[in-house]
This record gives C-alpha cells, structure tokens and sequence, in this order.
C-alpha cells in the first residue's frame, strides 16, 4: 500500500522498506542508458523546499524527479516572502493553491515536514529535520551496503563521530536494526548519547570500536552548526582521535573494510585526503544510489489524502 508521506524511517515496515530498495534496482539500471528518463511522473509537479543549505540532497532529489519527467520547481526560500515573516502555513497554502503534487521540504526544525504534511494534499517527503531524520539518507544508505552485501543480515556498522546531531544517525541505525544489522556508535562521550535506539553498542575508544571487527565504518561529518557547546578540545584533536588518519586507513584496508559518509566531508576532521582514494571508499556510490532510492521513493507515494501520514 502506497503512502502519502515519507517522514521517517521508524513508521516504516520491512515489507515497505524492501520494496523500496527493490524499486530503486531498475531505476539505477536507467542510468546507464543514453536515455535516462521514464515517464512515470509526467505531469506530477514536485517543489522543492529548503530552508536549510543542501547540495547534494538538493541536487538528488531533483534530478529523481526529472528523470521520473515530472515538473521540478525550485521555491527560492532565502528570496521569498517566508524572510519577510509568512508562517509556515501561509507558504503551506500557496504551494496548495498551485496544486503542488510532492513538496521536499529540509528545515532545521525537527518535526516540521510533519506539519506540513498535515496542512497539504500533497506528498511530503522529509528531506531532513533537525537532528531528527533523514529517511532517503537512511534508504541509499542501507541500498548502498546491500550492494557490497545482498544478505546483510548480522553485518556489522560501526557509526563514527556526531551522533547526538545527527539525523543521519539516527535514521540509518534505525534502518539497519530492521534489516537485520548490528550497530555500533564511536564518538567522545558528550556526542555519543545514551538513550536513543537500543541495541546499539557505544564506544568511546577507536581501538575498543575496531576490536568490535565491523564491516563497514560509517563516518558523519561533525555538525559545527548545531553544536552550541564545545565537545571537544579542538578538530585536530578529534581527528587524532576518532578521525580516519593515514595510518588508521592502512589498518582499514588490510582488513578490507567498507567506508561511507553522507557528505558533506571535512577533510582532515573526519577522514583524511587518502580515504577519497581507496577502493572500498563507498562516498559515490552513495550519491549515486541516493538518485535511484529517491525516485523509488517518488514513484510510491501517492498524493491526494489530506492528513496521510509516515
Ligand atoms: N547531508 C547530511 C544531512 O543533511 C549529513 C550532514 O550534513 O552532515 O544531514
């Protein structure tokens, strides 16, 4: 059963989540031919709305609508009336009166494409709220391993770094719980929170993580943004610690582990210049399959019941 909104990872069911990742396979097979475009959406208007700075999120979603040929506009939050004060609502209304049929929407404010999702006809897809989720991060995530892992089950994800602002976090580990992954969080202490989901490990120590013996290390970019305190002495000192330096990488690599990181990178925090290179570095794979996993992701809702929910 098709759904109107994709909010977050954790009201989906497995069934929902492996079609999903299903649907993605012929969609990425697309991009291999000279015409690279279906006409599933055609007609289907799909607004784009980002309170947030995004490249590549942005620029994913965008192309997965156009090459499902639906109509892409760009709502120009920075130039328009939302910075002279219109609510949330007001906007919410315009888009309506124009008969917007999907609406993207990244806002810094956790629970927000919720709301939005509750005024609109329309389809509302989270393309990330806060520190809360990121859902289609979550999906080319988990598309991205089952690639290097067709049965995943019992493979093991070491999570490095900003945990406690990361949505990313957050929707990925939930993801991989319920596809049958083991967990685990590296950070220092002030970023590795202690609620959150359960059976998740938590370290505080890189060799204590790496004796855990993952498959894949999964680095997240430390969110300067959201951190209003300081969690750490300093960013070189975080990358001595917790960072992929050239020797941790040789390590890495003699072990034939699996590397990802959503993106954006910062070099020489998270992972040094040498990780770009080597060969198990998944970093474009994921942007690549995060085209797919959004068109499935597109293609499934369905817009039209007022009030649908993730
Ligand atoms: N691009 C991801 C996000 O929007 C990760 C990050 O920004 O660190 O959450």
């Amino acid at each position: 059963m098709p759904r109107k909104d994709l909010l977050d990872i954790a009201g989906l069911e497995r069934g929902e989540i492996d079609h999903l990742l299903d649907q993605a396979v012929p969609f990425k097979e697309l991009f291999t031919r000279s015409v690279k475009k279906v006409p599933a959406l055609k007609g289907k208007s799909v607004l784009m709305l980002f309170y947030e700075p995004s490249t590549r999120t942005h620029s994913s979603f965008e192309v997965a609508a156009k090459r499902l040929s639906a109509d892409v506009t760009n709502f120009d939050v920075p130039h328009s009336s939302i910075v002279k004060g219109e609510s949330v609502r007001e906007t919410v209304e315009t888009l309506q009166a124009m008969r917007t049929d999907y609406i993207i929407v990244r806002h810094g404010r956790s629970g927000l494409p919720g709301t939005i999702a509750k005024m609109t006809r329309a389809s509302v897809v989270n393309a990330g709220d806060g520190a809360h989720a990121h859902p289609t991060q979550a999906l080319l995530d988990a598309f991205t391993i089952k690639e290097k892992f067709p049965d995943p089950t019992g493979k093991r994800v070491l999570i490095v770094g900003d945990i406690l602002h990361s949505r990313v976090a957050r929707s990925t580990s939930t993801i991989l719980k319920k596809l049958g992954l083991e967990v685990a969080y590296l950070g220092p202490g002030s970023l590795v929170p202690k609620n959150g989901p359960e059976n998740i490990h938590r370290f505080t120590n890189y060799d204590e993580a790496m004796a855990w013996s993952p498959d894949i290390v999964y680095l997240l970019r430390v969110q300067m943004e959201r951190q209003e305190v300081q969690y750490f002495p300093s960013l070189r000192e975080y990358h001595k610690l917790y960072g992929v330096t050239d020797e941790r990488l040789k390590a890495i690599s003699d072990k034939g582990l699996y590397l990802m990181h959503p993106g954006p990178v910062n070099r020489g925090v998270e992972l040094c210049d040498a990780v770009m290179d080597y060969e198990r570095t998944l970093i474009n794979d994921q942007v690549e399959n995060g085209i797919a996993v959004r068109m499935a992701v597109l293609y499934w809702l369905k817009p039209g019941v007022l009030g649908g929910e993730a």
